[in-house]
């Protein structure tokens, strides 16, 4: 089957950018949420970052255009008529089973249902619906108009038809696929995260300071940005909730999450979204 229009389920910072990729790559979109205020928020955002993009010669195409291909509703019955699935609603398993069960009674049996978690399993996303086969991870990466990488999961009975189908339409969309097999974290946070942890426990043992820590791992390693600036950026209550699929999954004690992390997190200290984390962003 063709696929020409894209369901995206949820609006939020990774829906939206899905929604703005798919629309650039010539697909129509129809965009899902909740909330009326987070889909408008979520055109604005997609509005801001086209022009940013067309005016810095990084894609090409009418800035309009775009933005017409991109269908917003909040009555998930609208999906009915998309051809492809990519689910990016919260991080929580309850609430994307629900999501499924009314997905995949609605759209026709041939139709791909995919998700953007990052960590819940895809073998159990998967067996909520009746088309196991026809389900796997498409995992971007934030922010996603900007990050090449997308790692593709199959679950255990995603067919080879899906995969295939799910990684021509990742290189169709710009991105650079990449498989990892389904094991909590995948490998994108399976070794991003563990790093980020234990660059706090050094923190909380006084090996360095955020300065210090961060300078090593930029200057020395190269790294773009500090691991723990780049836990501030990510929020610091998703990095515990990640560790903490880590350490549950694994029952393996070098996932545990370091207690320093949990303090920021109990004192609502989540990084850049609430001003304050390894650093204090109201200065
Ligand atoms: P977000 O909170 O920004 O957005 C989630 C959106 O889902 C919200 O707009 C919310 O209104 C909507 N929503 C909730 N329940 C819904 C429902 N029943 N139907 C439709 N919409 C619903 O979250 P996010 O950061 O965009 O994360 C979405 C998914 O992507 C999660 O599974 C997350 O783990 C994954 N992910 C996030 C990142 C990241 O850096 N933020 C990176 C990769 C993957």
């Amino acid at each position: 089957m063709e696929i020409k229009k894209i369901g995206v389920i949820g609006a939020g910072t990774m829906g939206s950018g899905i929604a703005q990729v798919a629309a650039t790559s010539n697909y129509e979109v129809i965009l899902h949420d909740i909330s009326q205020d987070i889909i408008d928020r979520a055109l604005k955002t997609i509005n801001k970052s086209l022009t940013k993009l067309i005016e810095k010669g990084k894609i090409e195409g009418n800035k309009e255009e775009i933005m017409k291909r991109i269908i917003t509703t909040t009555d998930l019955n609208a999906l009915k008529e998309a051809d492809f699935i990519i689910e990016a609603v919260f991080e929580d398993f309850e609430v994307k089973k629900a999501v499924f069960k009314e997905i995949d009674s609605m759209v026709s049996e041939d139709v791909i249902i995919t998700t953007n978690t990052s960590s819940i399993s895809i073998t159990k996303l998967a067996s909520q619906t009746k088309r196991p086969d026809k389900f796997m991870g498409m995992h971007f990466m934030n922010p996603v108009p900007l990050m090449q990488l997308v790692e593709l999961i199959r679950g255990m009975a995603t067919s080879d038809e899906t995969f295939n189908t799910v990684k021509s339409l990742a290189e169709k969309m710009g991105k650079v696929p990449v498989e990892a097999n389904d094991f909590p974290g995948f490998i994108s946070n399976r070794i991003l995260m563990p790093m980020i942890n234990e660059a706090i426990y050094a923190l909380m043992e006084g090996v360095g300071s955020v300065e210090a820590i961060d300078t090593v791992m930029k200057l020395g390693m190269n790294h773009p940005m500090g691991p723990l600036a780049l836990a501030d950026l990510i929020g610091l209550d998703v990095c515990l909730h990640i560790m903490e699929v880590l350490y549950e999954g694994f029952k393996d004690p070098k996932y545990r999450p370091c207690p320093l992390l949990r303090k920021m997190v109990d004192a609502g200290y989540l990084g850049r979204k609430t001003g304050k984390g390894f650093y204090d962003y109201n200065k």
